[in-house]
């Protein structure tokens, strides 16, 4: 299958998710996640039509971008190290991941003045052991704490559901996040909008969608793996 054939059914799946929901498909954006493949087929990607790419280890991450900028809008979905922050500041517009005060306090620190980060706060809500992310519990202290850094734009929530062979056993895992979401947007936090769900992968994109998500990232099931 071509990413282009992928790309349509993955749009046709959304389609037919959204028409059910009473959602624009123009809500659902699809960051595809290259980093399973090389920089020229994230340029087949780009070509297809995507325009959010998705990478997860740093190093990779620049090289993506070095070779591919200006085109692209870049989503960095991986845990980041502080120590790598200044690799991707001013190259990724969007931050999945946020989890800790510290990294928060880096990224300000590297931003240039009239730089926005737009990030999402990583929330562990299925309580999987091996996943990253806050517990619900801490969310709310954390995004008040995180007023203090100007540069950093809270724009919603992301979490990864455990893998199951049937996706329908994600559903509470991503309306866990869609109820945080709920919460926090209401607070009308400035520099914490929170009107984003980064939720749903290759297997479980249509039930994160059900819910609610406003951005799938999508690897093997688009781009393959290579
Ligand atoms: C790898 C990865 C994805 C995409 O995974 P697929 O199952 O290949 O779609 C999405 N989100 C994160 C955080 C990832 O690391």
């Amino acid at each position: 299958m071509s990413i282009i054939d992928n790309l349509k059914t993955i749009k046709d799946n959304i389609k037919e998710v959204c028409v059910q929901q009473g959602r624009s498909e123009q809500d659902v954006n699809i960051v595809a996640v290259t980093k399973y493949v090389s920089i020229e087929t994230a340029r087949n990607a780009l070509d297809a039509g995507l325009e959010h790419l998705g990478e997860n280890r740093a190093e990779v991450a620049v090289e993506k971008w070095e070779a591919l900028q200006p085109r692209g809008k870049w989503h960095f979905i991986g845990s980041l190290q502080s120590r790598k922050v200044k690799q991707i500041v001013g190259k990724y517009q969007y931050l999945h991941s946020l989890d800790r005060l510290s990294l928060a306090k880096e990224l300000d620190k590297r931003l240039k003045d009239n730089e926005v980060l737009n990030c999402f706060i990583q929330v562990n809500v299925s309580g999987e052991e091996s996943k990253a992310g806050l517990h619900p519990d801490q969310l709310e202290k954390f995004i008040s704490d995180l007023a203090v850094y100007k540069k950093i734009r809270v724009v919603g929530l992301m979490t990864m559901a455990p893998f199951y062979e049937d996706p329908e056993l994600t559903r509470p895992t991503f309306k866990g996040l869609r109820e945080l979401r709920d919460h926090i947007q209401a607070l009308q936090l400035d520099h914490a909008p929170c009107t984003e769900l980064s939720m749903g992968m290759s297997n479980d994109f249509k039930v994160a969608i059900e819910e609610g998500a406003t951005y799938v990232r999508i690897g093997s099931a688009l781009v393959g793996r290579e």
